[in-house]
């Protein structure tokens, strides 16, 4: 008999957006208690894995976060972009270029992935310092929500500082989507 484990279907994930917006942090939210993988000081990607039960079905996500070296990742784009299941696109709400800086991610994902009808995930992290910015500093929901309609992508509020239940609604959404792929 195999082992559960070795039966449950693995997806690969991308977490993507620019420098500083939370992606490491929301990783390890997303895969609290999972063990990081050996690959990351090899090809400057770290991932990680997450075991999810979906409907009684168990499924992996594989996460991938970029480990914080955009040069080692130009040339490994082509391989990230391999066999990808899903895109997790993070800004973060407090810092306007960084949900400007979306587009590039966007075209970079467009040019590398074979599939072009992947699942996408808009997530605007960082929630917590919504109370202490002023309104005018912020990328508002209602702009947020405009793009995700636009590129097609489903939208999430998140903080992976102060707010696990959030991120816990992102990991079993995607789960759901790719459990019926
Ligand atoms: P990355 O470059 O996208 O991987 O970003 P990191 O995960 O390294 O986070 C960058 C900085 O933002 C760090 O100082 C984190 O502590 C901080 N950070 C990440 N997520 C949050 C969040 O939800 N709220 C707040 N206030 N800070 C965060
Ligand atoms: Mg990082």
């Amino acid at each position: 008999v195999s082992s559960l484990a070795s039966r449950c279907r693995t997806f690969k994930v991308l977490v993507i957006g620019d420098s500083g917006v939370g992606k490491t942090c929301l990783t390890h939210r997303l895969c609290a208690g999972e063990f990081p993988s050996r690959m990351e000081a090899t090809i400057g990607v770290d991932f990680r894995e997450r075991l999810l039960d979906v409907d009684g079905e168990k499924i992996k996500l594989q996460l991938w976060d970029t480990a914080g070296q955009e040069r080692f990742r130009k040339s490994m784009v082509q391989h990230y972009y391999r066999n990808v299941h899903a895109v997790l696109f993070v800004y973060d709400l407090s810092c306007p270029s960084s949900f400007s800086g979306l587009t590039s991610w966007l075209e970079e994902c467009r040019q590398n992935s074979v599939r072009q009808e992947i699942p996408r995930f808009l997530v605007g992290n960082k929630t917590d310092l919504r109370e202490s910015r002023r309104s005018d500093g912020l990328v508002s929901q209602e702009r947020a929500l405009d793009f995700a309609r636009t590129h097609h992508m489903t939208f999430f509020e998140t903080s992976a500082k102060s707010s696990p239940n959030a991120v816990e609604d992102v990991v079993a959404a995607i789960g759901a989507k790719l459990k019926g792929q």
